[in-house]
C-alpha cells in the first residue's frame, strides 16, 4: 500500500455487558453513492428504529457529488446546460439523520476480504479498512472509453466534460456510436443545436433502439432522418482512423470527431473474481444476495440480471433496503424473492432534438409531445435536489 496508512474502521459494536437495548447491532456498508445506493442509503436510514445507537450506515464514493449523469447527452452537445447544473453535494442530505448513524467515505474500494468481513477503502489520507456487517454493492456501470456518461471512479469527471463539449464544439463531422437511447438522444441533441454539423449515427443491430418494438426504433430513425443526421445500421464501429472510424464492414467513415455511445462496463475492480459473472457483473441470487455470502448484497446497474435502467435501480434497491430494515428490527430477511415489477416492461423514453422524441410506454409507442414534456425539456433535472436529499426516487415515489 505504499506510504499510505491503513487503518482499521471498528463497527461501533458496544460491550455487551452494557448494552441495554436489544436492537441488533449493524455496520451497514454500501459502495457506491450514485443512483442506487443513495436510494438505498437514504431508504434505511430513514426507518432506521430510534433505539439504535449501536448501527450505522456508511456509505462510500470517490466523489461527494451526485451526477445527474441522464441529462449528460444535452450538457456534452449544448450550450444550454453548464455541468454545475447537473452536480449536486450528496452530504448535506444526510444532516437529517442522527450523525452516529451515518459516516461518509470519500474514496474508492479497492478490494473486499470476506474472511474478516472488511472493505479496503483508498482515500486521500491513505486506504481504510471498513468492517462489515451487511455489505450492499452499488458501484454500478462505467462506458466504454472516458466520455463523461456515468460518475466513474478515477475519471476527472469536470475535467473530462469540458475537455468533451470543447471537442464536440469545434468538430463539424461528429460520428457517434450505438442504436440506444443514449447514442440516439445525443445525435439529436447535436443535429438540433447545431444544424451545421454532420452527424453520423453508427449502429450495431440491424434496427435502433433493440431493447423496445420495433416501432419505437423506426420512429427514433425518421426524427433523426428529419434532422439530418445520417444513420448507418447493423455496422460496428472497430476503431480510429487518422480521418475517422473504422467498421466492421471493412470501410472507414470519414469525421473529425467520434464519441463512443455503446456499452457499458461493470465497475468491478474491487469485487472478488468468485462473486463475479460472465461479464464481470455481480452474480446475484433471488434474494440479490452473493451466493453463500448472505449479508453481501447487489443493487443497481452492477446487478448481473439488472436491465441497468433507473427503473431497474428503484425495484432492486426497495428490495434490499426492506431487506435490511427487516435484519435491523430483529427479523428474518430476504424470505420472499426479489421479482421485476414495470421494470421488466417495455417503458423508455427517448428525446430526440429539443421538442420531441419517442420510446414507449408498456404496450405503445409514447407520443413525441408527451416525451418532450416528461423527460426531452429538461432532462428532469428539476427533481435533481429532491432525490439528493431522499424524499422520492424518480418515478416519484417516497423512500
Ligand atoms: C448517458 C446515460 C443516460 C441515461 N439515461 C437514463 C434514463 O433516462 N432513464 C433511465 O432509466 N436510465 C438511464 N440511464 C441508465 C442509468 O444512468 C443507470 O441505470 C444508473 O446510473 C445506475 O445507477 P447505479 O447507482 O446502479 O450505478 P452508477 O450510476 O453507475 O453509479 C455507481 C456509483 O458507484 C461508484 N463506484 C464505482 N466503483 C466504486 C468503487 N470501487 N468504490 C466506491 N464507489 C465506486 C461510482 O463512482 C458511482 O458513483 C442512462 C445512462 C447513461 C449512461
Amino acid at each position: 500500500m505504499g506510504n499510505n496508512i491503513a487503518r482499521f474502521y471498528c463497527p461501533p459494536f458496544p460491550d455487551t455487558a452494557s448494552d441495554s437495548t436489544t436492537m441488533p447491532s449493524e455496520n451497514i456498508v454500501i459502495i457506491g453513492a450514485s443512483w442506487a445506493g443513495l436510494y438505498t442509503a437514504h431508504s434505511i436510514l430513514k426507518t432506521l428504529p430510534k433505539d439504535s445507537p449501536n448501527s450505522k450506515l456508511i456509505l462510500i464514493n470517490p466523489t461527494s457529488t451526485f451526477y445527474w449523469n441522464v441529462a449528460s447527452p444535452r450538457l456534452l452537445t449544448s450550450s444550454l446546460l453548464e455541468a454545475s447544473d447537473l452536480f449536486i453535494d450528496l452530504v448535506p442530505g444526510f444532516a437529517q439523520y442522527p450523525a452516529q448513524n451515518f459516516e461518509f467515505i470519500q474514496g474508492t474500494a479497492t478490494s473486499i476480504v470476506p474472511t474478516s468481513s472488511t472493505v479496503t477503502v483508498r482515500t486521500s489520507e491513505g486506504d481504510k479498512q471498513v468492517a462489515y456487517t451487511q455489505l450492499i454493492i452499488a458501484s454500478g456501470a462505467k462506458g466504454i472509453s472516458n466520455v463523461p456518461w456515468k460518475n466513474t471512479p478515477d475519471i476527472d469527471l469536470l475535467r473530462e466534460i469540458s475537455n468533451y463539449k470543447a471537442k464536440i464544439a469545434a468538430a463539424n463531422t461528429i460520428v457517434i456510436s450505438g442504436g440506444g437511447p443514449t447514442a440516439i438522444e445525443t445525435a439529436g441533441e447535436l443535429a438540433t443545436e447545431n444544424p451545421s454539423k454532420k452527424v453520423i449515427l453508427i449502429a450495431g443491430e440491424a434496427r435502433l433502439l433493440p431493447g423496445l418494438p420495433a416501432s419505437a426504433g423506426t420512429e427514433a430513425e425518421r426524427q433523426l432522418k428529419a434532422l439530418n443526421v445520417e444513420v448507418i445500421k447493423g455496422v460496428r464501429v472497430e476503431g480510429e482512423t487518422e480521418t475517422g472510424v473504422r467498421t466492421s464492414d471493412g470501410k472507414t467513415v470519414e469525421a473529425e470527431f467520434f464519441l463512443p455511445a455503446h456499452g457499458v462496463l461493470p465497475n468491478n475492480s474491487f469485487i472478488p473474481k468468485e462473486w463475479q459473472s460472465v461479464g464481470g457483473w455481480l452474480e446475484c441470487d433471488e434474494y440479490l444476495r452473493v451466493k453463500d455470502h448472505p449479508n453481501v448484497w447487489g443493487v443497481g446497474d452492477i446487478v448481473s440480471y439488472s436491465f441497468r435502467n433507473v427503473g431497474a435501480v428503484n425495484e432492486t434497491t426497495a428490495y434490499v433496503s426492506t431487506a435490511i430494515k427487516t435484519i435491523l428490527a430483529g427479523g428474518q430477511a430476504a424470505t420472499k424473492k426479489f421479482a421485476w415489477g414495470i421494470a421488466n416492461k417495455p417503458v423508455a423514453l427517448v428525446p430526440i432534438g429539443k421538442s420531441g422524441g419517442t420510446g414507449y410506454f408498456f404496450f405503445m409507442r409514447a407520443w413525441s409531445w408527451l416525451v418532450w414534456y416528461l423527460k426531452g425539456k429538461d432532462f428532469m433535472i428539476a427533481k435533481l435536489p429532491t432525490v439528493v436529499e431522499g424524499q422520492v426516487n424518480t418515478m416519484g415515489k417516497k423512500l
